[in-house]
């Protein structure tokens, strides 16, 4: 398959639906081989069968992301079989709880936690090493506008989601000197089972689709890119600037 990412590795994270889903697909119609990795194996291996209808070609990784244990073997796993990694899309995430903060329960704050901040720092930590050896490392981490907003009853999510906006910046600080671009990316409400969740009342036919939402976060992956340490804005279709004080 001819593309712009012939012979990359990319590793997605939430790839058995929604905005992972269609990344990864459109990842290995560029010619990345696509590591995919999410619990729903029904959904991968839906999204398997289309990238090899397509041409291309993606391993399958049924993984909890709560699983600590299991994403610090990822890395390793990688090395082993490709001896590289050039692409990680950090897109797995859950909502939690839409709640006033004083009244969200303790299991609930833990465990969205876990999932969108600690198993991204995991996930990170464990591909550092390969991101920061290939010529043109990318990493795109998918955060919210909630992140920003700070809605009333979106407290949980929102600072799971400012967490990680956070390490990501310090992590493009400390590679700033390398190959390696990592950026975080406001996708927008995008028509999926997580926005359902979120807004019940909505009608999805209102909302951008996941796959028009990925193809303009793909450019993100290219090694083209310069960006670094910065959030992309899928609607405007540009970097917002972060300004940090001296
Ligand atoms: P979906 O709920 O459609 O998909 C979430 C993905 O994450 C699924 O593939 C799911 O796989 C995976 N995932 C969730 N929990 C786990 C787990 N424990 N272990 C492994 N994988 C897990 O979400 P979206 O596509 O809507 O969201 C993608 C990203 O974009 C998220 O980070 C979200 O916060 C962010 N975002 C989405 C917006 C929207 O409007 N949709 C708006 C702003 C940000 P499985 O269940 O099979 O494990």
């Amino acid at each position: 398959m001819a593309g712009r990412l012939n012979g990359a590795v990319a590793l997605v994270t939430g790839a058995s639906r929604g905005i992972g889903y269609h990344l990864a697909k459109q990842l290995a119609a560029e010619g990345a081989h696509v590591v995919a990795v999410a619990r729903t194996v029904g959904g991968l291996e839906e999204l398997d069968d289309e990238i090899r209808a397509a041409g291309g070609a993606a391993t399958l990784v049924p993984l909890d992301l709560a699983d600590m244990t299991g994403i610090d073997r990822l890395g390793g796993a990688i090395h082993e079989r490709w001896g590289k990694l050039d692409i990680l899309v950090a897109n797995a995430g859950v909502l939690g709880v839409l709640g006033p903060i004083g009244h969200i329960e303790a299991k609930v704050f833990e465990r969205t936690m876990l999932l969108n901040v600690t198993s991204t720092w995991r996930v990170i930590r464990t591909v550092d090493p390969l991101l920061r050896a290939s010529p043109a490392g990318r990493a795109i981490v998918l955060s919210s506008g909630a992140a920003h907003s700070c809605k009333a009853f979106w407290g949980l999510y929102a600072a799971t989601k400012a967490a990680d906006e956070a390490m990501v910046r310090s992590w493009a600080n400390e590679t700033a000197n390398t190959a390696l671009r990592v950026n975080s990316v406001n996708p927008g409400a995008t028509r999926t089972a997580m926005r359902a969740l979120a807004m019940p009342g909505e009608d999805p036919d209102t909302l951008p689709k996941p796959a028009d939402v990925a193809a303009r976060i793909l450019p993100l992956a290219m090694p083209e890119l310069t960006e670094t340490g910065q959030l992309f804005d899928v609607r405007q279709n540009r970097f917002l600037r972060y300004h940090a004080p001296d």
